[in-house]
């Protein structure tokens, strides 16, 4: 499953191109294609484990699943 903040976006931040390239909403600006192997989790690449962007931003956004798969808190 590709990472939650990968979207695909002809334009942003000034840039535009005529096909849509892999953007990171995390990092907010287009993804090098190198990395985006690792936004697709391709090649026995895993997001979760291999990019230190979703890491830092996944432990603080409660939008996006657990990358260790422990269950959320419960709410009192
Ligand atoms: S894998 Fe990393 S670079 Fe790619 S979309 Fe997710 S947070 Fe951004």
């Amino acid at each position: 499953m590709a990472c939650p903040y990968l979207s695909y976006r002809e334009s942003a931040d000034g840039a535009s191109f005529d096909e849509a390239r892999a953007y990171c909403g995390a990092a907010e600006r287009f993804v090098q294609p190198m990395r985006a192997d690792v936004c697709n989790d391709r090649f026995e690449l895993d997001h979760a484990e291999d990019c230190e962007i979703y890491a830092e931003h996944a432990s603080d956004d409660p939008s996006v699943p657990d990358p260790t798969g422990a269950p959320e808190a419960e709410e009192s």
